[in-house]
């Protein structure tokens, strides 16, 4: 195909990352056919990537976001089916990492693809000369290497190396489609081995090894100080290994110190220990095989963690460490290494070695600084990426340290002396580069990032807990600002201050944060204290207060997108479920959890699922249809664990977009206000038909069943009455009309019993104690 688009694509080699790569693409709403080779003994040709997909479905967190997309994938064999390729637009090959065998299938490939169709290979380790080595110069000029990180839905990371005879336009037409299809942020590397992530990241885990076992710091020690506070997982070191599988740390290592030339610096730290040996020969490969550095001990039916000793080779129960405090703890990397003794001294040895590194691999590995850190924020999940942690030192500091340790220095860092990798100029993010000027940031089209406007705006209004932003072409951004972005009063009064300012001199406003959780809902220690003084008043306030903002919002003069990723839970999926629109991203978890915590919505929620429900084609008629719809996901919490399971819940509406990557929320969201903006209309105010007592008992039925079947407790059986009583509209009956201001009366009563009933105060108190719901 001749075209720039892609429409379906074939990914070979049904393993760990073929299929999660081949449920990305399904994810994304594109047909995919997944190939491995016939099984020797099996009678289905099939089996391989059949039983991949099947395995996929029950994989937990799930490789598919939704249904929908199981159905996308098409299965077969390289030896019935290689001929389909031919009507695919980019084939992915993904099977064992053998050179020989690599290089065969692409031989085969060549025969059957259509000229113009882009092949790629997701090899970790080989380069891509050798890849292409024999093949046509046709089939080089559509030949990349793409490089996703496992589980391919969920780490961003895409690094992407293009060959020199690669034709540029198939190489962006794939990086075009992996960004916003795949969602996933493409970094351009070389053909170095490694590339970035992985180059920096093995030899960052075998410098803390070392030093773990040289210095004598106990494994749970080395996690404590190389994870939180670098701004890594809190897996650390060690934990990572065992994340990753022991046995795959000599496989890198090899890989590396066989490719790397001799003066690379991995060469000199890579090397092997006998107690990892050891352990990888009986079995513990970590937490896929027996356990690792960290084991679970069921002996005698417990369950206990033991972390292992690194001298004695023992396994003993953890005990958890906490030597690292203060700001050192919260990541101030100076204060880390220059604590005194072996806190300080180990946080060092992981740090000055691996930083050196990073900034020695910059022009051979990626052309700009920007691609390392991208490529370890979003491969290795850490915080900062090595130059973002350099400035955090100071580059000057880092290199007079380096320097007194005998550690190399590369020119990289001499080079910016005692100046910043990053700076912002006239509000702009700049970095140095290989060229010793700054040059900006450089977003690609489509992309907006209230990070970026943040370094040269301020807000146009702002209180404790929330802000509005200006974001350009008229539309406004609200921003939560608290903690885990939860909801109260100040978001509110926000809100209420925020209406007039946009009707007066904007056009739309988007609901957008750029937290990890787009909101956990209603902040419950606020909650728990005023129940706990029996200040009713107060959280009578915080309900109405909460329901005259959203319906405030809801019936404003101008359009209202909500942009969610992460969480939206209890009140922010309320905030979600009041806006006249929801762009969400893919990786958004949204749901009514209040139940969980004894009460029920109370800033309109339930009548908002109704009127979803109600509005359902898809759904049958009747006042008790959407009732019960709505009685079976707000009863048990249901919380969707993607956007489209989230449309198929009823939380998105069928009409609404999802964004795949992260950074294009924000300006899909307000591309999708600006849509809305001519001729907009507030919608007209509900009116409900509900079944009223009768499809009470209905439901108490449903309920006393759960009850008997175990799979409800007394106290769930209390709020879910309550919840019944609004969502079957209260004393009515099906011949009568609901208002919604009704509902949210019937929502107001209900909860105001509910927070007053200890049972319920006593979930709430343990969700903020444990983070897990109280089944009582
Ligand atoms: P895997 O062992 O889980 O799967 C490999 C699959 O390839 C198997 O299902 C096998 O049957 C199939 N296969 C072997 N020969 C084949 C052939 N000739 N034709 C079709 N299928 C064939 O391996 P994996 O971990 O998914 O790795 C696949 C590729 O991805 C490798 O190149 C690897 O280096 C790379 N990679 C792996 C990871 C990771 O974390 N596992 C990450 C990034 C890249």
């Amino acid at each position: 195909m001749s075209d720039n688009t892609i429409r379906k694509v074939c990914v070979i080699g049904a393993g760990t990352m073929g299929a999660g790569i081949a449920a990305q693409v399904a994810n994304a709403g594109v047909p995919v056919l997944l190939l491995d080779i016939v099984p020797k003994d099996g009678a289905n040709r099939n089996a391989i990537a059949e039983g991949a997909v099947a395995k996929m479905l029950k994989t937990d967190p799930a490789p598919f976001m939704g249904k929908r997309a199981a159905r996308l994938v098409e299965t077969g064999n390289i030896e019935d089916h290689l001929d389909k390729v031919a009507d695919c637009d980019w084939v992915i090959e993904a099977i064992i990492e053998r050179l020989d065998i690599k290089q065969d299938l692409y031989a085969k490939l060549e025969k059957v693809r259509t000229l113009g169709t882009a092949v790629s290979s997701n090899t970790s380790t080989i380069p891509l000369a050798q890849l292409t080595d024999g093949r046509s110069d046709e089939f080089k000029r559509d030949f990349l290497i793409t490089h996703f990180f496992n589980p391919p839905r969920y780490m961003r990371l895409i690094e992407i190396v293009a060959g020199p005879q690669s034709d540029p336009a198939t190489v962006a037409k794939v990086r075009d489609f992996a960004d916003r299809k795949l969602g996933k942020t493409p970094v351009d590397c070389e053909d170095s081995p490694g590339f970035i992530a992985n180059r920096i990241g093995t030899f960052w885990i075998q410098a803390a090894v070392n030093a773990a076992f040289d210095m004598g710091i106990s494994v749970e020690d080395a996690d404590a100080i190389g994870g939180k506070p670098m701004g890594v997982p809190k897996t650390g070191i060690f934990g990572l290994i065992d994340l990753i599988g022991l046995d795959l740390m000599p496989y890198l290592q090899k890989s590396l110190t066989s490719t790397l030339p001799a003066d690379d610096p991995y060469q000199k730290i890579a090397r092997s220990e006998p107690l990892i040996e050891k352990l990888i020969s009986e079995g513990y490969t970590g937490r896929k095989g027996k356990g690792g550095f960290y084991r679970i001990n069921r002996e005698g039916g417990g369950k206990v963690k033991e972390a292992i000793d690194l001298k004695s080779g023992e396994f003993s129960a953890a005990r958890g460490s906490s030597v690292v405090r203060g700001s050192a703890a919260k990541g101030d990397l100076a204060k880390l290494i220059s604590i005194p003794g072996k806190v300080g001294d180990y946080a060092w040895a992981i740090l000055g070695p691996t930083l050196s590194y990073s900034a020695s691999i910059v022009p051979e590995a990626t052309q700009t600084i920007v691609g390392v850190d991208d490529a370890m924020k979003l491969g290795y999940n850490w915080k900062s990426g090595p130059f973002e942690m350099i400035d955090k030192i100071g580059a000057a500091r880092l290199v007079e340290r380096l320097k007194a340790d005998g550690l190399p220095v590369p020119p990289l860092l001499e080079q910016v002396g005692d100046g910043t990798f990053y700076r912002v100029e006239n509000g702009k993010r700049q970095y140095f580069g290989t060229d010793g000027d700054y040059h900006d940031v450089v977003r690609p089209e489509g992309v907006l990032l209230l990070e970026d406007i943040k370094l040269s705006a301020q807000p146009l209004i702002k209180n404790g807990s929330a802000a509005l932003w200006d974001v350009g072409d008229g539309v406004v951004c609200l921003e939560f600002t608290g903690k885990m972005n939860t909801l109260e009063g100040e978001v509110m009064k926000l809100i209420q201050q925020a209406i007039p300012v946009v009707a007066k001199d904007f056009k739309a406003l988007v609901i957008y944060n750029e937290g990890p959780a787009f909101s956990a809902g209603a902040n419950l220690g606020l909650a728990i204290f005023a129940m706990n003084i029996a200040a009713w008043s107060e959280v009578e306030k915080l309900v109405k207060g909460g329901q005259a903002a959203l319906k405030a919002l809801k019936y404003a003069p101008f359009p209202v997108v909500a942009a969610p990723t992460g969480l939206a839970l209890g009140g922010g999926c309320e905030m979600c479920l009041n806006s006249d629109a929801i762009q969400p991203h893919a990786e958004t978890y949204i749901g009514l959890v209040e139940t969980g915590v004894g009460i029920i919505p109370g800033w309109g929620g339930c009548g908002e699922m109704l009127e979803r429900w109600i509005d359902n084609p898809r759904h049958p008629k009747g006042p008790m249809a959407a009732v019960s719809k709505v009685f079976e996901i707000v009863s048990t919490a249901t919380v969707a664990k993607s956007a489209a399971e989230a449309k198929e819940l009823g939380f998105v509406r069928p009409t609404d977009e999802i964004t795949m990557n992260r950074d294009r929320l924000l300006f899909d969201a307000k591309q999708r206000a600006l849509g809305m903006v001519e001729g907009y209309q507030p919608p007209e105010k509900p009116e409900f038909r509900l079944p009223g007592a009768s499809g009470r008992a209905a439901l108490k039925l449903a309920v006393d069943d759960f009850r008997k079947r175990g799979m409800a407790t007394p106290h769930d059986e209390v709020v879910a009455a309550e919840l019944a009583h609004v969502l079957t509209g209260g004393d009515t009956d099906p011949t009568e009309l609901v208002t919604e201001d009704q509902l949210l009366k019937l929502e107001f009563e209900g909860f105001m019993r509910l927070v007053r009933n200890p049972n319920s105060q006593a979930r709430v108190e343990h969700m903020l104690e444990t983070g897990k719901p109280l089944r009582n």
